[in-house]
């Protein structure tokens, strides 16, 4: 799974760290969301995927490798 997030997009809702803590974060600094891992197990790749739709501003693409 290859995880991408459009910094320049992203609004720092934090709704992907919310629904995919696994998955996302917010960086201390601007609180703009960062990618932890890519490498999850099938019920979290699930959640990756709900947080990319999730997301207001549209800046997480996730794409299966
Ligand atoms: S949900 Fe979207 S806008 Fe909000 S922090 Fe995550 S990537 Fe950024």
């Amino acid at each position: 799974m290859d995880i991408t997030i459009d910094r320049e997009r992203c609004v720092g809702a934090g709704m992907c760290a919310l629904t995919a803590p696994e998955v996302y974060d917010q960086d201390e600094e601007e609180g703009l969301a960062v990618v932890l891992t890519t490498a999850l197990p099938p019920h979290q790749a699930g959640k990756a995927r709900l947080a990319a739709a999730l997301c207001p501003a549209g800046a997480i693409t996730v794409h299966d490798t």
